[in-house]
């Protein structure tokens, strides 16, 4: 599943239109995607402009120091 890179995501809302399953919503000042929700279609990849959602490969790659800057609602 992708995640937000919360440091990386401007908070315009982008994302949240796209996604086709309304997973992902907007927390504060930036977009949190509802692992629940999310059936993985890789949609709101190619739409963010400021490349905050990663793949979720990358977070496996950082996880374990890096993991706690990642938002997702559990
Ligand atoms: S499109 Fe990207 S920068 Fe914009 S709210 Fe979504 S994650 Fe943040
Ligand atoms: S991968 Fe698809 S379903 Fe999951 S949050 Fe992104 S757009 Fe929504």
């Amino acid at each position: 599943m992708p995640f937000v890179k919360v440091e990386n995501c401007e908070g315009r809302g982008i994302c949240v239109s796209e996604c086709p399953v309304e997973a992902i919503s907007m927390e504060g000042q930036h977009a949190v995607i509802d692992r629940k929700k999310c059936i993985k279609c890789g949609a709101c990849l190619s739409v963010c402009p400021c490349e905050a959602i990663r793949p979720d490969s990358e977070n496996s790659q950082s996880r374990g120091h890096e993991s706690s800057r990642h938002r997702s609602i559990e």
